[in-house]
């Protein structure tokens, strides 16, 4: 069997062992201490000077924590975009809200700014307006984030950006994440930059970042003994990760770089085959830090399916694109608008290998297996 080649994994640069060394070394062993606040700041310098950042233990904390700071509540509505990571929408349900799916429009694979609307005007005259829009920016690639700003500051709903994917993207020259009234960030072991686990929380209203720290330390009231007025959560950053975050800050740039060229690699091998088409930036507006290369196969004897199977036998990690989330059995009963753009989507659209550590014999393995793939149609069965 021919060694692994991975989807994305973890990629170190030469600092993370000293930030931990020093924690280990001062004893800060703690979820709180000197690197948790030297990697709020090395984003804070990142993402633009009006922005303030919240280190906590994941994305999907500071999804929930958005969403609280925003006041869902239980009975309230919370429109998603519906081709998603489930992390996205899950803090809706915690919160005992209801997700609302918006499908995607084709250019960006991003929630359509028409079905948004669609969904708020419906949702408002069945009287219950959406309490926030959770908008998400896949693969590193922008949603049309002019459209869906105005749209929901038109109805006064406030914004989470979902920009899990998405450190480093930019729209018209400005940070994804610092867009929505609350953006989030993911530093799961799979991201662009990793901490192991982790989540930062960002705003550019210091008060919710305030809020988010609070929160996230179990809503300790200031009083000498152990005093809540409010229900708290244990979702803050551990000084251990957060050394591994500032390591991985030096780096950043060069990893949008290596995984912009791993997309541009692809793009050159495939230039010639109708059958494969790429998740492209529309126009000189939409910067992605390509966070996977992401394509679509169609019109080819081989579908997406025989493809991923004919690289899995070959021993290279591939994923169909997220499923949207108003098709998953947990969401069956929610309220959707669209019209199946994402579902398409699905069932052609593949992520190909895009660590920014691959090598370039790896990524010749990767398009010599898609050519066998696609070319011979038998080539699976003589694969497996
Ligand atoms: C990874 C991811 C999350 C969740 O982040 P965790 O840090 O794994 O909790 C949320 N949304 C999207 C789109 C993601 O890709």
């Amino acid at each position: 069997m021919k060694p692994k080649i991975w989807l994305s994994s973890p990629h170190m640069g030469d600092k993370e062992l000293c930030y931990v060394k020093d924690a280990f070394s001062s004893n800060w062993i703690a979820p709180l201490g000197p690197n948790v606040d030297g990697f709020e700041q090395d984003l804070q310098l990142f993402l633009g000077e009006d922005v303030h950042v919240a280190a906590l233990s994941s994305g999907t904390a500071a999804l929930h924590l958005a969403l609280i700071i925003l006041g869902v509540k239980a009975g309230d509505e919370v429109i998603c975009q519906s081709m998603t990571f489930s992390a996205s929408a899950n803090p809706i349900v915690y919160q005992g809200a209801t997700p609302v799916f918006v499908d995607s429009e084709a250019q960006t694979w991003n929630m359509s700014p028409e079905f948004l609307e669609v969904a708020i005007k419906e949702r408002i005259a069945l009287g219950k307006k959406p309490k926030a829009i959770v908008v998400v920016h896949l693969y590193g690639m922008p949603a049309q984030m002019d459209k869906i700003m105005s749209i929901a500051r038109k109805y006064e709903i406030p914004v989470v950006e979902d920009a899990a994917e998405a450190l480093g993207s930019e729209f018209k020259g400005q940070s994804l994440g610092t867009f929505g009234d609350i953006g989030i960030f993911s530093f799961n072991g799979n991201k662009i930059i990793t901490t192991s686990g982790g989540g930062a929380l960002v705003s550019a209203n210091e008060e919710y970042i305030k809020k988010a720290r609070f929160l996230s330390t179990q809503a300790q009231d200031p009083a000498p003994h152990y005093q809540h007025s409010q229900i708290g959560y244990n979702y803050r950053m551990s000084n251990i990760c957060a050394g591994i975050g500032r390591g991985q800050m030096e780096v950043l740039k060069q990893r949008i770089w290596q995984r912009r060229s791993n997309y541009q690699f692809y793009r050159n091998a495939f230039a010639g085959i109708p059958y494969i088409k790429f998740l492209e930036e529309p126009n000189s507006a939409y910067y992605s830090n390509r966070w996977l290369t992401a394509i679509t196969i169609e019109g080819a004897s081989a579908t997406r399916e025989d493809v991923r199977m004919c690289l899995a036998g070959s021993n290279i990690d591939c994923r169909p694109l997220w499923k949207p989330l108003h098709l998953q059995p947990v969401f069956e009963q929610t309220p959707y608008y669209g019209n199946d753009c994402s579902e398409r989507l699905f069932e052609k659209g593949l992520c190909l290998p895009s660590g920014s550590n691959l090598t370039e014999d790896e990524l010749n393995r990767v398009v010599a297996q898609i050519y066998q793939a696609i070319e011979v149609p038998n080539a699976i069965g003589a694969l497996i």
